[in-house]
């Protein structure tokens, strides 16, 4: 499997997937806001409107990292895990959480390809800007299927690929040689967002990524870009 430029063995691609977010937690928040100009709140708030949270229904908010989907869910009277094999980000979710005064949300250390659940215990699973960095994406999308009940829905947030003529060379040329820059000197780490920039340019295509949802079993597969497919929203249903 690749890891950046490189290909390395599966459990050597997670490892250094865990090391890039452990060294990236602290300033996680804070280079997203500087990396998209602000606008990653933007992308998450209309994921969230189409998730359509309701109150006292079980989320799955898988990759939650530091909680910033969870976050907008509870707010809607949602249950809500937030799961993530990073216990740095967890904690740095923890956190926020507290200084925002929003409790009611469980954290989970866990690997979104074995999740721990038994069949068919929420009404929607969430994965935002994750299921890139996930070794396995198949065994993650498998184990979201497991995990939903009839009627589920599964709602995933990713970077994908740009297709807006033109815009396309200006966006690589910011992603490849401008971010991580920015994350040298913001986070005074290079490498880390390399890799994050790299791991975006191999995530498969739309209507690949859409196949794959297929293949898992969902069905009423939809996919939405967002800017041209910079990001896009991709969704299915368990029936
Ligand atoms: N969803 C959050 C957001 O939108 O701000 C966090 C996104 S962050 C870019 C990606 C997260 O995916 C990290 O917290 C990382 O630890 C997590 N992750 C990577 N591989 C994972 C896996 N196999 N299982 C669960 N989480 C994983």
């Amino acid at each position: 499997v690749s890891f950046g430029y490189e290909n390395v063995d599966p459990v050597e691609k997670t490892r250094r997937v865990g090391a890039v977010f452990s060294n990236v937690a602290a300033k996680y928040d804070i280079m997203n806001d500087a990396m998209s100009g602000g606008m990653h709140r933007l992308w998450k708030d209309r994921f969230v409107s189409r998730v359509k949270p309701q109150p006292g229904e079980a989320i799955l908010d898988m990759a939650g990292g530091t909680g910033d989907i969870a976050f907008r869910m509870a707010d809607r009277g949602a249950e809500v895990v937030v799961a993530d094999i990073n216990q740095d980000m967890l904690d740095v979710g923890v956190e926020r959480a507290m200084q925002r005064g929003i409790d009611g949300l469980v954290w989970s250390c866990q690997n979104a390809e074995q999740l721990t659940y038994i069949d068919k215990q929420f009404d929607a699973y969430t994965i935002a800007f994750g299921i890139r960095n996930v070794t396995h994406i198949d065994r993650a999308l498998a184990e979201a299927y497991r995990v939903l009940k009839y009627g589920g829905r599964f709602y995933c947030l990713e970077f994908s690929t740009m297709t807006w003529p033109g815009m396309k060379e200006a966006y690589d040329f910011y992603s490849h040689r401008l971010v991580p820059q920015i994350g040298k000197i913001v986070a005074g780490d290079e490498e880390s967002y390399r890799y994050l920039i790299e791991s975006i340019r191999r995530f498969p295509p739309m209507p690949e990524f859409e196949r794959m949802i297929r293949d898992a079993g969902f069905v009423r597969t939809r996919v939405e870009p967002i800017m041209g497919g910079l990001v896009a929203i991709h969704s299915g249903w368990k029936a």
